[in-house]
């Protein structure tokens, strides 16, 4: 069954040709690689998928469900339902482990007792249990990302993204990371991975989507490639990465371009959206429009306290 299905996809931003006719389904319970240079259109493919920007032809569908013509009430279930983990990790510092991953839950309106069963398993499967309640800092960067995955995976969803998860660890670290993830996929879970660490590409063994100019240009099981395309700014999984790690954190952020509205929809965003659809739900067709910006504000203010 297709999990995620795209159909003659062109998206184009002011005359540039992000993605162009492009065609691909991704199976439930697929592993998939989405590699290629800088630019290729790597991000853009992620956000129409999270349906945070449309499509200018063609259609995607992710769990059966055609997401061109979602409506806006439905987006925010429809992003639950889509894990996602960033290469920086994005925890929130004033928070303990358990929090931050209980916090996903919380602000998509879960009972006590869902969160009660759900952390603790979410971090078992992640082998952190025994950090439930330190806070980011006092994790090594490897733990961070176990935690930032146990957060992505707590509102158990059928597919992860999972965007450079290993570009700030160490070879070892890194992999220990994707024995994980092969895990949680193991379990049922669809993972799309993006990434430039060629050595994990092709040690994985799993199937390789390459897009390079808006266009899929390769699609096969196995290798990273023949070592055809650039390498894109943001550094491969090398030994001498530590000196570099914070350029290359604030290079690879800026190669990401437009990328930040959507790394920042992993708080104020995904709060703003349960708030509108909770004040939708409640208010059915007749939605106060002050009452949303009311409750935007709010949030935001919660937001910059827990930040
Ligand atoms: P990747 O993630 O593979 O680096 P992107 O999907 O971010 O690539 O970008 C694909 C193309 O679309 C690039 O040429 C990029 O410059 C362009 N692009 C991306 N976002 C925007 C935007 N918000 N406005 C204009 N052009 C954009
Ligand atoms: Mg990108």
């Amino acid at each position: 069954m297709e999990m995620i299905e795209f159909k003659h996809v062109t998206k184009t931003y002011d005359g540039n040709d992000a993605l162009i006719d492009v065609s691909v389904k991704i199976n439930k319970g697929d592993f998939v690689f989405l590699v290629g240079p800088s630019g290729a259109g790597k991000s853009t493919f992620i956000k129409l998928i999270l349906k945070e920007i449309d499509a200018d032809e063609g259609s995607i569908i992710v769990k059966g469900e055609e997401v061109t013509k979602m409506s806006n009430r439905k987006i925010p279930r429809h992003r639950r339902n889509i894990g996602i983990v960033f290469q920086d990790f994005r925890l929130l510092p004033q928070k303990t482990v358990y929090e931050n991953v209980a916090f996903a839950m919380e602000i998509t309106h879960q009972s006590k007792r869902a969160i009660k069963r759900n952390v603790p398993q979410a971090l078992a499967l992640m082998g952190i249990s025994e950090y439930a309640s330190k806070y980011p800092s006092e994790l090594s960067a490897g733990e961070q990302q176990r935690v930032a995955i146990a957060r992505a995976i707590v509102n158990k969803p059928t597919v992860l993204i999972a965007d450079e998860p290993t570009g700030n660890l160490d070879p070892v670290t890194a992999w220990e990371i994707m024995k994980l993830l092969e895990e949680i996929n193991a379990r049922g879970t669809t993972i799309l991975m993006v990434t430039h660490a060629k050595d994990i590409v092709d040690r994985m063994r799993k199937r390789v989507i390459v897009i390079e100019q808006g266009r899929i240009v390769r699609d096969e099981f196995g290798k990273y490639g023949l070592g055809g395309f650039r390498k894109a700014s943001a550094p491969e999984n090398d030994e001498d990465f530590s000196d570099e790690a914070e350029e290359s954190i604030s290079a690879t952020e800026q190669a990401m371009g437009g990328y930040s509205d959507m790394t920042s929809r992993s708080t104020t965003q995904i709060v703003k959206e349960e708030v509108e659809s909770q004040i939708r739900d409640e208010g059915s067709e007749a939605v106060d429009e002050s009452a949303v910006e009311d409750a935007f504000a709010k949030a935001e203010r919660l937001l910059a306290r827990h930040e």
